[in-house]
């Protein structure tokens, strides 16, 4: 017989490899149950990342003596009792594994007094052996301690990051339930000095200011939708704010943090288009729906999920946030408040009649000079460098990147245009011709149709030579023909990176033809054809970056000007 069952202790030390990776996984599951306990405040400590002591204190529910000598032991919970309650999971906790695993790898200590009682009690427990409980002193509420994590699991132990990188993960942790749940008040200290100060707040919006300051909070654009039985709030942040990964994003679903590559992928495809790869928004957003539609007994560590009907989840959260990047809060900041003052006097040349160049579609209808005169707040004063328009605005000075905006307009015309069936095309008198290599030019073949679907039609001439013979007439004009060569090259390159989501091709394919049509730097434009680029600019849903991510307009608030002369 070769085969032995494992004593409890082993068996307990590897269970609780699952749950307790870390120091920040202990912290979280410390913390989750001070949130189940109902806490309206919750401090944590930690000394050295939280590999030398973690300590949790709360003003929740509390325990008494008997319930806590049973916490610490394996599979006991408060939270379920039959097996039906497995479908309706409220709580974060729910497999009474938690105080056993931490118990069962560090040395710690519990002092509770339930809420409307007089009595508090200690229980200790080093490598699995209760002590207790005794008499102890405390206000109503829970602290738990942990010292010396993994001290006699020396194989983990070995894994452990330095203490600061032990920090950053047990920081991120209570983070993400700190948003999750504004209505608690948070604090977190490292080696003694305090590094997260959250009173509770009435709303998300606040918890965001707090955590990430109000910047940050002022960029924010409002998410709600609710669609049958799935609500979906929370805040995405505005495309000119970005980061470089995707650690502010947060989805909790019925309150509870969760990592899910379904949401992710949503929120990382309503911002094609809009950032650039390699960027990532902000974003914190709740979704709720019944407790059915929602498996939460997954993973030990209870940060995965399964979604009963993952697609409804995934296209209410999509139509949310199409709806709130559409919204006016992207194109109009919240930043500052406008005060009221007169509109600024226009100049005769942007009154007289618009008789604009048709080129490169730079043209106003009489509706929409109107709708400009009336509620004009943009005055284009000129270009700067043949590359830049200056803005005059009633709270500052807007540069604008002419070529770039252009482009913006151009891609989100074309991109209409593609969304509603066909592209306009203009066939060329004189076909254009492109020598690709040989690879290149089988991609090319072999991507006609979608090729067409943005306007292009392209004639192959055999070894390599392909002849331009329709495009989109939005761009026809103004895409100057040397151009195309270039052109070709660059949409064979995005070909053959294969991008596996076709909308995404699509996008970039667009983003290159409205790149070769729009005004160069270094090109002269009169007043008029300025002011009609700003006007039309700031009718898109997204003035703000190109499709590849670059910056629009950049601001230079009043009060920057002010404060540089010395007005304030
Ligand atoms: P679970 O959270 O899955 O129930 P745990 O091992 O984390 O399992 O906790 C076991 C039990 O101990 C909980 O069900 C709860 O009744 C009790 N408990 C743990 N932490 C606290 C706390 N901070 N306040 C009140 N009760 C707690
Ligand atoms: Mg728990």
């Amino acid at each position: 017989m070769k085969i032995q069952r494992l004593n409890e202790a082993l068996a307990s030390k590897i269970a609780a490899g699952e749950v307790i990776e870390r120091p920040a996984s202990a912290v979280k599951e410390l913390v989750e149950n001070s949130l189940d306990a109902k806490s309206e405040s919750i401090a944590v400590e930690l000394e050295q990342g939280g590999i030398r002591c973690i300590v949790v204190r709360d003003n929740g529910e509390g325990m008494d003596d008997d319930d806590l000598l049973v916490c610490v032991e394996r599979h006991a919970t408060s939270k379920i009792t039959r097996e039906p309650d497995l479908d309706r999971i409220a709580t974060l906790g729910f497999r009474g594994e938690a105080l056993a695993s931490i118990a069962a790898v560090s040395r710690m200590r519990i002092i509770s007094r339930p809420r409307g009682t007089e009595e508090a009690h200690e229980v200790r427990v080093v490598a699995q052996a209760v002590d207790g409980p005794f008499p102890a002193a405390r206000a109503p509420g829970t602290t738990v301690e942990a010292r010396e994590l993994f001290f006699n699991l020396p194989a983990r132990a070995r894994f452990l990051g330095t203490p600061r990188t032990e920090f950053l993960h047990a920081n991120r942790a209570i983070r993400r339930l700190a948003l999750a749940r504004p209505a608690v008040s948070w604090s977190l200290t490292h080696g003694g000095k305090s590094v997260l100060e959250a009173p509770q707040v009435g709303n998300l919006l606040d918890r965001i200011g707090q955590l990430y300051g109000a910047e940050v909070a002022r960029a924010m654009i409002p998410v709600d939708v609710s669609r049958e039985d799935i609500s979906v709030s929370g805040f995405i942040s505005r495309p000119d704010l970005k980061r470089g990964n995707r650690r502010d994003q947060l989805f909790c679903v019925n309150g509870r943090p969760v990592s899910d590559r379904g949401l992710s992928y949503v929120l990382a495809s309503a911002y094609h288009g809009i950032l650039r790869r390699g960027s990532y928004p902000l974003a914190v957003i709740c979704i709720d729906l019944p407790l059915e539609q929602v498996e939460v007994n997954v993973h030990p560590r209870k940060e995965e999920i399964r979604f009963a009907e993952p697609r409804r989840v995934q296209e209410t959260l999509n139509r949310a946030l199409q709806g709130a990047l559409a919204s006016r809060y992207v194109v109009s900041p919240l930043l500052a408040p406008h005060k009221a003052q007169p509109p600024v006097e226009r100049t005769k040349a942007s009154i007289s009649p618009l008789e604009l160049r048709a080129k490169a579609g730079i043209r106003r209808t009489a509706h929409e000079a109107e709708k400009v005169r009336v509620g004009n707040e943009r005055r284009v004063i000129g270009q700067l460098l043949r590359t830049y328009l200056l803005v005059e605005r009633s709270d500052g000075l807007e540069i604008v990147d002419q070529h770039i905006a252009h482009e913006r307009i151009l891609f989100e015309r074309l991109r209409k245009q593609s969304q509603c069936g066909e592209v306009a095309r203009q066939q060329f008198l004189l076909p254009v011709r492109v020598e690709l290599s040989f690879e290149s030019a089988a991609l090319v073949a072999s991507s006609r149709e979608q090729l067409e679907r943005v306007g292009i039609i392209l004639e192959e001439f055999g070894g390599g030579t392909f002849l331009f013979r329709e495009y989109p007439s939005l761009l026809a004009e103004a895409q100057s023909r040397h151009g195309f060569q270039e052109l070709a090259e660059r949409i064979a390159a995005l070909l053959e990176q294969g991008e596996e989501v076709r909308d995404v091709l699509f996008d970039r394919l667009l983003g290159e033809l409205a790149c070769g049509a729009a005004i160069k730097a270094g090109a002269r434009m009169p007043l008029e054809e300025q002011q009609a680029l700003v006007d039309q600019l700031m009718q898109l849903e997204n003035p703000y970056t190109c499709p590849h991510g670059r910056r629009i307009i950049f601001t230079v608030p009043k009060e920057d000007l002010d404060r540089r002369f010395q007005r304030t």
